[in-house]
């Protein structure tokens, strides 16, 4: 339900309502719409109807959410910018294009500090890297679980980089607090209900990852899952669909992107290199992103791709992921992004 103030709703009625709407049990998001506030409310629609809020002072008006993303949905608010205090403060959305890059998995430390520092001299804004990996067979690399979160730990503080890695399982959670900036789901759990729960319980931003079988409302419920609890920091990221195609690893749905820009206020990034499987399409995928209005890109970059322990097929060298950031940066200022400033490296490793 959206609940519409009058302009000159005094700020004790707005959250008379809130406090109405809260007493149910019903989650409330505040926005500022042309100087009136807006309450977005979520949660059992008939009880809400039985509050009668179109009869309290300062509401204007009372309308129902078509969509069943009730938090999620853009319903005419500005886009959200996820912000990343981390070891240095980063930003996902608004004006900003936002770069991600690491590893597929941490392999080991020195191997992750070569990638870092280079994907951060180039432009990088967070280091990307699994501990925990999701291997479609269980005799493949799983990652170094969690002496790969103390490597990512240790870089990110060598660096300044914000660190985003994923999180598989609840229970994981905690113990990964300390190492991580941002939590990523895999497209393997976007439907992972319990995780996206817990995830909505915490005040950590959450990189959630399109399953590629999933339809672009079934991701945007998935947000949903996380922003019903709480936590309004989510960022959605497509990474490739099934389809029938066998000369790429996936099919990007670059269409989502701008669908998603349109259904809702979260941040959205591309991932292009679980998207293609292949090192050489990821350029062309990354400027299709910006172009159709991608709020950033992530993307895997390895020192010796031909040796890693996982997707080096689609991995960048150091020097393939600076031409890259220099398109981008090229690219940017023609579709009104700003590619932020490149990090100094907090101290020498
Ligand atoms: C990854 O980012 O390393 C990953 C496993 O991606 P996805 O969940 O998109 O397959
Ligand atoms: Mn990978």
């Amino acid at each position: 339900m959206l609940v519409k103030t009058h302009a000159a709703a005094t700020a004790a009625e707005c959250d008379d309502v809130r406090e109405r709407i809260e007493a149910i049990g019903a989650r409330v998001r505040g926005v500022n719409a042309n100087g009136r506030t807006v309450l977005i409310c979520a949660g059992d629609t008939a009880a809400l109807r039985r509050l009668r809020l179109e009869s309290m002072s300062g509401v204007e008006s009372v309308f129902d959410i078509p969509q069943p993303y009730k938090l999620a949905a853009r319903n005419g608010s500005a886009d959200t910018i996820v912000r990343i205090p981390g070891p240095t403060p980063t930003q996902i959305g608004g004006r900003t294009f936002t770069m991600i890059a690491g590893p597929c998995a941490v392999e080991n430390l020195t191997m992750l500090r070569t990638t870092a520092t280079a994907v951060g001299a180039a432009g990088a804004n967070l280091l990307r890297g699994g501990a925990f990996k999701p291997r479609t067979s269980p005799y493949a690399f799983q990652g170094l679980g969690e002496a790969g979160l103390e490597m990512l730990g240790q870089v990110r503080a060598e660096t300044g980089l914000p660190v985003v890695t994923e999180v598989m399982d609840a229970r994981q959670i905690e113990a990964m607090l300390p190492y991580v900036d941002v939590f990523q789901v895999g497209a393997r759990n976007m439907q992972n209900y319990t995780l996206l729960a817990e995830l909505g319980r915490i005040r950590r931003p959450v990189l959630l990852k399109r399953s590629a079988a999933a339809t672009i409302e079934e991701l945007l419920l998935a947000a949903e899952h996380i922003l019903a609890p709480g936590n309004g920091d989510v960022i959605l990221c497509e990474r490739g669909v099934r389809a029938r195609e066998t000369k790429t690893r996936n099919t990007l749905d670059i269409a989502a992107v701008p669908v998603l820009k349109r259904e809702t206020h979260l941040p959205v990034i591309v991932d292009p290199s679980h998207a293609a499987g292949r090192s050489d399409l990821v350029l062309p995928l990354s400027l299709a992103a910006l172009a159709a209005g991608a709020d950033g890109i992530m993307v895997e970059v390895h020192p010796h791709p031909a040796e890693a322990l996982s997707d080096g097929d689609q991995s960048l060298t150091p020097s393939e992921f600076r031409a890259l950031t220099a398109a981008i940066a090229a690219l940017a200022p023609l579709l009104g992004r700003e590619v932020p400033a490149v990090l100094e490296p907090v101290r020498a490793a």
